[in-house]
């Protein structure tokens, strides 16, 4: 593919780095963004950075314009991440509106649907989560069990979600329960919006190994769902969460983005630890560079087929592997060159980056898990890619 930009791509790029240099909340590429005490503190101020961003038109510039975006293709959407992670601008605290529950109801949502809902989602006016695994369906998602029974004008949902990212902030979510426990398993099941605040739903956060409760158990008692909250027709559950799930595997923008500012910030570090000084060292800081630089192209050439109208396809799956196998080794090597400092917390002395280079190694262990663990890629690649036998 041609790689050189055209005098579009060229022009956007100057307005959104124009408007983040006016308009981040901190002086333009410098440091990540503050630490916050609590999870609450940071989605408040996501919130506002991400309206703020909405407003001027950054956020989600591939969504039609009727529901706040531009209508622009794949490309300019890179462009403006690429942006953002040169600028160091804040993540968007409504991801989950924004690449998975947006582009589900864009391509399945009734007109009435669409206008409930999307116009709300790139402001961040409302959040979303991902209702989809549970207990004893992850890899296996087929297998859930959250039973939806027809109820009094629509669903009564009952039964257990788990690793629900950021459920405790979500006004809405995206839930994959069984309608039909007779049918196969995939054609039995429906795709429903919940309202995260109805009657019958309980949020318990769950704590992670960072300390923090990012994600939860939710627990759904006899929730009510009126039947204009199904995305599609009772049975296509499956085809529907298949739209989500290539939105969740495919080109990865917002990964690109956490990389390319955190290798930025890892070459800043190692320059005040001395870790240059150290043969072993910089040598692996160069292939970090190498890889990072690696997994920007491998997105680009993702984005070619997309461009090109085309579905991301396995190719999703070598992403993922690659992108996260890389995220283990920038963070390890992150440990080794702040030294002696790495077991060290948030408010110790002498702690380049006060605690965040210890807590992206951690969360970062999960890089493997989410998604689609790397066990799951790898039988996708086997089977689709190379035509080996199915396991
Ligand atoms: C940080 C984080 C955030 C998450 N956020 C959300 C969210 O917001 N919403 C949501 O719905 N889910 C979320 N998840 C859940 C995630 O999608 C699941 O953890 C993942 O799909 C794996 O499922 P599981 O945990 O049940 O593991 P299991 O499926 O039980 O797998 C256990 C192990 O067995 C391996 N294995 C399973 N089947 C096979 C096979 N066929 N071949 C080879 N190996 C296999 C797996 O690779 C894994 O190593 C999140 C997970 C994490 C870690």
């Amino acid at each position: 593919m041609d790689l050189a930009p055209t005098p579009e791509m060229r022009a956007l790029r100057t307005e959104v780095r124009s408007w983040l240099e006016a308009n981040l909340p901190w002086a333009y590429g410098e440091g990540l963004p503050p630490r916050f005490a609590t999870l609450e503190e940071e989605v408040a101020f996501g919130r506002d950075w991400q309206r703020r961003l909405a407003e001027a038109g950054w956020v989600g510039v591939t969504w039609p314009t009727a529901y706040g975006g531009r209508s622009l293709g794949p490309a300019a959407n890179f462009v403006v991440q690429e942006e953002l992670a040169r600028a160091r601008a804040p993540e968007l605290v409504g991801r989950i509106g924004i690449n998975l529950a947006g582009p589900t109801l864009l391509a399945h949502g009734t007109e009435t649907q669409k206008a409930r809902w999307l116009p709300a989602v790139l402001p961040a006016r409302e959040l979303w989560c991902q209702l989809f695994s549970e207990p004893d369906a992850g890899s296996d998602l087929a297998s859930v069990r959250t039973s939806a029974r027809p109820a009094d004008g629509g669903w009564e949902l009952r039964g257990t979600k788990v690793w629900t990212s950021y459920a405790q902030f979500a006004d809405w979510g995206i839930c994959l329960a069984r309608t039909d426990p007779d049918a196969p398993r995939h054609r039995g099941l429906s795709f429903f919006v919940v309202d995260m605040h109805a009657p019958g739903v309980e949020v318990r956060p769950l704590v992670q190994v960072t300390g923090e409760a990012e994600f939860n158990e939710v627990v759904l008692d006899g929730v009510a769902v009126p039947d204009d909250q199904l995305i599609g027709e009772p049975g296509q559950g499956w085809a529907v969460a298949g739209s989500t799930l290539s939105h969740e595997r495919g080109v990865n923008p917002r990964q690109l983005v956490i990389h390319l500012q955190h290798l930025e910030e890892l070459l800043r570090t190692a320059a005040t630890t001395g870790a240059f000084d150290d043969e072993r060292l910089r040598r692996r800081l160069a292939q970090a560079y190498v890889e990072v630089r690696l997994f920007q192209l491998h997105n680009w050439r993702s984005l070619s087929r997309l461009e090109r109208g085309l579905e991301p396809g396995p190719e999703g799956s070598a992403l993922k592997l690659y992108w996260s196998e890389m995220s283990k080794r920038l963070h390890a090597l992150a440990l080794d060159v702040l030294g002696p400092a790495a077991p060290l917390w948030q408010g110790a002395e002498d702690n380049p980056g006060d605690g965040s280079w210890q807590r992206a190694w951690l969360y970062y262990q999960a890089s493997s898990i989410f998604a689609g663990t790397n066990e799951i890629q790898r039988n996708v690649l086997a089977e689709r890619v190379l035509g080996l036998p199915r396991g």
